[in-house]
């Protein structure tokens, strides 16, 4: 079974991701940030929309989804904590869930932190996750909800995934995750390479997605920080950076 990817830079910073599974022709797009963007890359890829998963509720993840929905018929898969902000979802899902879309399977992965709702979606056999905004290249998500160990629960939960596991996320941050990573391990010559390779990709305009769970397990100083203590710390840190 083969599938395709394609992703994109949308709005100012959202990336748009769009997932084939060629054989059923089933296509998915991961949240909605950009109607007209998203079905822009449809239409040039000779593709039809069937499915969105959500992630979370914010704005510039759901804003989309009438829009598609109208155009498209999609269905649309959301966390059961998004009921108030996306009302009727096709399917509500929750912590644990097997979400089968064509012959692409998905684990449903709550992973509150960055806002209560969060959910990332894992293909183990196709060795992808989708995790929205609470894992980010060298980075994570700010906490809107909750506490801050919250989020490093599940970003610790994230980075049990194997190593070669590609890694697409909701937003093109890197090079400033990189700077910050720099100015708390710079010593680091793994963080020091990589922030060098990402500042050479956007000077281009190239995306710096996706990643791995191996490199951030290197490079991402939030994963790196060893203990809930010392993740608050580094999250407040981000916050003033
Ligand atoms: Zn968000």
């Amino acid at each position: 079974m083969s599938i395709a990817i394609h992703q994109a830079i949308c709005l100012r910073d959202n990336y748009l991701v769009l997932l084939r599974d060629e054989e059923t022709g089933r296509t998915i797009s991961i949240d909605a940030p950009d109607a007209a963007a998203i079905t822009a890359a449809l239409k040039q890829k000779e593709w039809h929309l069937t499915d969105i998963l959500v992630t979370h509720k914010h704005h510039d993840h759901v804003g989309g989804i009438a829009a598609l929905r109208e155009t498209f018929g999609c269905a649309v898969i959301a966390p059961t904590r998004a009921k108030i902000d996306v009302p009727d979802a096709d399917r509500y899902c929750d912590d644990g869930d097997n979400i089968t879309i064509g012959n692409l399977d998905f684990e449903a992965m709550a992973t509150p932190g960055h806002c209560d709702d969060h959910m990332a979606y894992y293909s183990r056999r196709k060795a992808l996750l989708f995790a929205g905004d609470a894992l980010f290249a060298m980075g994570c998500g700010r906490v809107l909800e909750g506490k801050p160990e919250i989020l490093y629960h599940s970003l610790m939960r994230l980075a049990d995934l194997p190593d070669e596991t590609s890694v697409y996320c909701g937003h093109e941050y890197t090079v400033a995750n990189a700077r910050f990573a720099l100015s708390v391990d710079g010593t680091n010559p793994d963080i020091a390479s990589r922030t060098a390779e990402v500042e050479a990709l956007r000077q281009r305009e190239a995306m710096t997605l996706p990643t791995t769970i191996g490199l951030e397990k290197r490079t991402n100083v939030f994963l790196r920080a060893g203990s809930a203590e010392k993740f608050v710390a580094l999250r407040e840190a981000k916050n003033r950076f």
